[in-house]
């Protein structure tokens, strides 16, 4: 952009700034909203963050953004892994933190109507007194926001039984770029009256509209689980495994493989031995009524591949059977700065994907450790590069790319839960082809003639 541009933006968004109510121009807040938890660097810092607390502030900072052309990025907890919520010069971010209620639990309907900013984790902890739960659950259920999860699709470990994030709302209010309000959706389970608008604004990336209230579906809390581990002498055998319990036609609530340099990195961090016990690690849970049942076939269906298998009845033995999954980022993140990819294949093609992974891992020198949700045939292939080291340029970008062509190779997709963002556009049109990119396009631009909402990310 011309200096003249870029100081004509500046004077524009401090004009946007001064206008709203709650905001910062304070450099360490540019800075903490300046990225997410994706590894990208962000060459520069926004212009400054507007704090909403309500919709009418989300209102006036739009309508105020369209009024003066200023971009403005969406931001909820800013743990994403897409670089979706970065933001730089000449942009300012609309923090929707502090729009942090429950607004009703309405344990009858089993719904919730919540605004953006509520943590999916403190949604989940009002649910459980009523004896429900809300399904999706990223690994970051702690800390990161449900309007950052419906502008993701957020996926996470239950997803296997209960689907992604699309799966559990009802109907959303949305601030449009221009400042008016859209309801889409409705309070009831079934319903399907016109388009469904919903459905486009989830996984939208802040760039369709704003987020401002969302009503979800809760579920009954499962009666009773049933959990299992299994070692397994490599992580193909592993994947060989898994495939083997989607074909026993069960429904397991969760189904986490973990590969050997990542069981290698939490016996690092944690004093255990899983690495000596095995080549890879598989989870399984299932839950409900019939839990106990449906585990005596999981494990059946793993036990041909299997070196170890164990199963937990109760929940400390469980709980302790879930920690090597749950120690597996916090454990890489111990040994370097950590880039987390999302990629799906289909379930049967687990094995090799798997394999391809270590090929682009030995091929290009980059450290890969990978995770999977195996029973959606979502791998988390993880970039774990040393300090100093770019995890989003450089060879750790090459062989993102080469991971991206190994899943489109297999028939599968760029990303599984995380979204595009900043990171994944350069392979977007391989994956999606021209017309489906063109219609896309013209969605957006309908929406947003002006590009005000988080341009260049996600399409
Ligand atoms: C340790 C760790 C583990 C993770 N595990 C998982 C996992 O298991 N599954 C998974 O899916 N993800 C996972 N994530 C990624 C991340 O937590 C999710 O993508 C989450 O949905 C992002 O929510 P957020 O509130 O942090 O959103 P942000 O990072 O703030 O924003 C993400 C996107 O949403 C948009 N946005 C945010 N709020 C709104 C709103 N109200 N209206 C419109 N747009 C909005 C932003 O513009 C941006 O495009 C993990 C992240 C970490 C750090």
């Amino acid at each position: 952009m011309e200096t003249d541009a870029v100081s004509a933006l500046a004077g524009r968004a401090a004009e946007l700034l001064s206008a709203c109510r709650s905001t910062s121009t304070d450099p360490a807040d540019r800075s903490a909203a300046a990225t997410d938890r994706s590894g990208f660097v962000p060459a520069s810092l926004p212009d400054g963050v507007v704090y909403a607390e309500s919709v009418d502030d989300v209102v006036q900072a739009v309508r105020l953004a369209a009024s003066h052309g200023v971009p403005l990025v969406p931001r909820g907890a800013g743990t994403g892994l897409a670089a979706a919520s970065s933001a730089g010069a000449g942009e300012v971010v609309l923090d929707l933190s502090r729009m942090n209620r429950i607004l009703d639990l309405d344990p009858v309907e089993q719904i919730a109507v919540v605004e953006p900013g509520v943590l999916n984790a403190e949604l989940n902890a009002a649910a459980a007194g009523h004896g429900l739960f809300y399904a999706p659950d990223p690994a970051s259920t702690a800390i990161c926001s449900i309007g950052g999860n419906i502008a993701t699709n957020a996926g996470g470990m239950r997803c296997a039984k209960y689907g992604v994030t699309r799966e559990s709302v009802l109907g959303l209010r949305v601030v449009l770029a221009d400042g008016r309000e859209l309801r889409t959706g409705r309070r009831t389970i079934k319903g399907v009256t016109g388009y469904d608008l919903t459905a486009l604004m989830i996984g939208s990336e802040g760039a369709l509209g704003v987020v401002v209230e969302a009503t979800l579906r809760l579920r009954p809390a499962p009666v009773t689980t049933a959990t299992a581990a299994a070692f397994f002498p490599d992580v193909a055998a592993a994947a060989a495994a898994a495939s083997a319990v989607i074909a026993a036609r069960i429904q397991p609530s969760l189904l986490e493989l973990v590969d050997g340099p990542t069981l290698e990195a939490i016996d690092l961090a944690l004093g255990t031995d899983y690495r000596r016990r095995g080549g890879a690690f598989l989870l399984g849970q299932t839950d409900g009524f019939g839990a106990q049942a449906e585990m005596d076939v999981l494990a059946g269906a793993v036990e041909p591949f299997a070196t170890e298998v164990l199963r937990a009845d109760d929940p400390v033995a469980a709980e302790a059977l879930l920690a090597a999954r749950r120690e597996a980022i916090p454990s890489l993140e111990k040994l370097g700065r950590v880039s987390i990819g999302d990629i799906g294949v289909p379930r049967g093609r687990l094995a090799e994907a798997v394999t391809g992974l270590q090929e682009i891992s030995e091929r290009t020198g980059v450290r890969i450790f990978t995770i999977a949700h195996a029973a959606d045939g979502n791998l988390h292939p993880m970039i774990v590069v040393r300090p100093g080291e770019s995890v989003t340029e450089g060879p750790a970008k090459t062989a993102l790319g080469e991971m991206f062509h190994l899943a489109k190779r297999l028939g599968g997709t760029l990303t599984g839960e995380h979204g595009v963002g900043l990171l994944k556009r350069d392979w977007l049109r391989d994956e999606l082809g021209d017309v489906s990119l063109d219609v896309q396009h013209a969605i957006r631009r309908a929406l947003d003639p002006q590009a005000i909402l988080n341009p260049g990310k996600a399409i």
